[in-house]
């Protein structure tokens, strides 16, 4: 049995919404009668109830379908499972338009300015692991004519994948590099945006993997995502999310000691010298931080701006968000902000917001409060709506210099020298990403080098490739993925000593 929901889209197209679990290459019904309830973040209203997986029985379920699923799904040639990806990226090409407006109903991405990006996103992700699949080796050691070594890469077994409300179905391709090393997954989806991964899944199918590769679990993270952490038949857990969550999950994990890659939160630093090309910096600065709504993981949310071209940078920044960033409806082909997306995260960002103007900082652009094109706006005064903020004046003791606030909002402050640049920039516990501009090159490799984060943008932000290895240091998390390095997550190396005549 499965149940199924007819959604109309603000595109008035309809589609059937999949409102249960997805395991073994079907749509089920939960064993639970717990629902979640997705909401439209642009207006508020309630789009759909998607069922809950049962935390013991469905989670098992799931994990013991993956199971039976990972030798069959290892053994297959690798140029078959390669194959499999790409018609996997193909079938999300033709599906492109409904995939992104199912994204930006549940999410509030601006379809045409962010929501299409996800899935190209999707589709790259999937060629570019695709491509590995037939590329996976190990490696040979000859140390001697008497004697041969070498190495397997392993798959792990069955990988828990836990998924953010971010980037939806872009973070969940990033965890398909699992799949592409063979082994097989259970995902369970944040419980903000469960929407899209369920109508994905119907795609794996008719791309012809075997059942029970890929496996969807919907529901809560202190329930659901709590079962799969804790499962004694999960080999391990791939997590994106905050670093509070992470950090229960990497202690959750001890209890099969399996490995955990973590990719936490941030407060990434972009610092603008002033011998910088003015005016890429100001654009990389807003596009850094403002896109997606601020709910960026590796957003440079926090900026300091040599003293010589304090106020000028915040006067240009202003000016150059209020015209690019226009904020509205997300079906409105030109708007590029969105809400955010949930009331908890805007009334949270709007705290933030608060705190620092309470705390003496100066608010150079947006603020508290609805901007008037939605408070006027019949459809969209219930909707999560933030506007571009950019606050100034910052200090180390500034809340909002310090705490993660994902939403679209920039913590501005000076710096004088480079040594007192990069001190402010390694001051706290998070390090994902980093950013300078700057046009003295032995500069910005030295930041680059000293900089503690696990990425540095040289005149740019937020630059992201999926050649490139992305992840954190400190408490942004540890573990890479996108890359080769990617990889190395998802295998176990087997080392295999041949004897050819050694005599003891
Ligand atoms: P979150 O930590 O609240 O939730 C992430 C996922 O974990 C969700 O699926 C949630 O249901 C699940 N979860 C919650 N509690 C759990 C538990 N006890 N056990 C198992 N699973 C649990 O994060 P969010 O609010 O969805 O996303 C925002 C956060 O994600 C931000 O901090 C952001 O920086 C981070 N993020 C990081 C990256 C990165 O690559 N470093 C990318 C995107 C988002
Ligand atoms: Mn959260």
């Amino acid at each position: 049995m499965a149940s199924f929901k007819t959604i109309e889209l603000p595109s008035g197209k309809t589609y059937e919404q999949p409102l249960g679990l997805f395991i073994n290459n079907e749509y089920v019904d939960s064993s639970s009668s717990e629902t979640l309830t997705a909401y439209n973040p642009a207006t508020g209203e309630e789009i759909c109830k998607i069922q809950q997986a049962c935390p013991k029985k469905d989670v098992d379920i799931a994990v013991a379908a993956a199971r039976k699923a990972f030798p069959i799904w290892h053994n297959i040639p690798a140029v078959e499972k390669r194959d499999l990806f790409f018609k996997l990226a193909d079938l999300v090409q033709e599906n492109k338009q409904i995939l992104a407006e199912i994204e930006s109903l549940n999410s509030g991405k601006p379809i045409e300015q962010n929501a299409k990006y996800d899935i190209d996103e999707l589709i790259g992700v999937l060629k570019y692991y695709g491509g590995w699949i037939d590329k996976l080796n190990g490696k040979s050691f000859i140390p001697s004519d008497k004697k041969i070594c070498y190495t397997y890469h392993q798959p792990l077994g069955v990988v828990g994948c836990i998924i953010p409300f971010n980037y939806p179905l872009a973070m969940m391709s990033w965890k398909w590099t699992s799949i592409a090393c063979g082994n097989t997954a259970v995902f369970k989806s944040a419980d903000q945006t469960p929407l899209s991964t369920l109508y994905f899944a119907q795609l794996v199918k008719e791309a012809g993997f075997p059942p029970g590769v890929f496996n969807v679990v919907s529901g809560f993270g202190s329930t659901v995502g709590d079962a799969l952490v804790k499962h004694l038949g999960v080999d391990k857990i791939a997590f994106t999310g905050s670093t509070v969550v992470g950090q229960m999950i990497q202690r959750n994990a001890a209890v099969n000691l399996k490995p955990v890659t973590l990719e936490c939160g941030g407060k990434s630093p972009i610092v603008i010298f002033d011998d910088c090309d003015f005016d890429q910096a100001v654009k990389w600065t807003a596009c850094g931080i403002f896109n997606n709504m601020g709910q960026i993981c590796s957003g440079t949310s926090r900026c300091y701006v040599q003293d010589t071209i304090y106020e000028k940078f915040l006067v240009e920044l202003a000016k150059h968000v209020k015209e690019n960033y226009p904020i509205g409806d997300p079906n409105d082909a030109n708007v590029v902000v969105g809400p955010q997306i949930s009331l908890k995260q805007k009334e949270r960002v709007g705290k933030y917001i608060k705190s620092a103007i309470d705390e003496g900082c100066r608010i150079i652009l947006g603020g508290e409060g609805l901007p008037e094109e939605i408070v006027s706006s019949k459809k969209l005064s219930k909707g999560y709506y933030v506007k571009p903020t950019i606050i100034a004046d910052i200090t180390p003791e500034t809340t909002v210099s310090k705490e993660e606030i994902f939403g679209p909002v920039i913590s501005v402050g000076k710096f004088s020298d480079y040594d007192q640049c990069l001190e402010l920039c390694n001051g706290l516990d998070y390090g994902l990403g980093s950013a300078i501009f700057t046009q003295d090159i032995t500069r910005a490799i030295n930041f680059s080098k000293n900089v503690e984060a696990g990425m540095c943008w040289i005149n740019s932000s937020n630059d992201v490739d999926f050649n490139v290895p992305f992840g954190g240091v400190k408490m942004s998390g540890h573990g890479r993925e996108l890359g080769e390095y990617g990889l190395s997550n998802f295998t176990n190396v087997k080392a295999v000593y041949i004897n050819l005549g050694q005599k003891l």
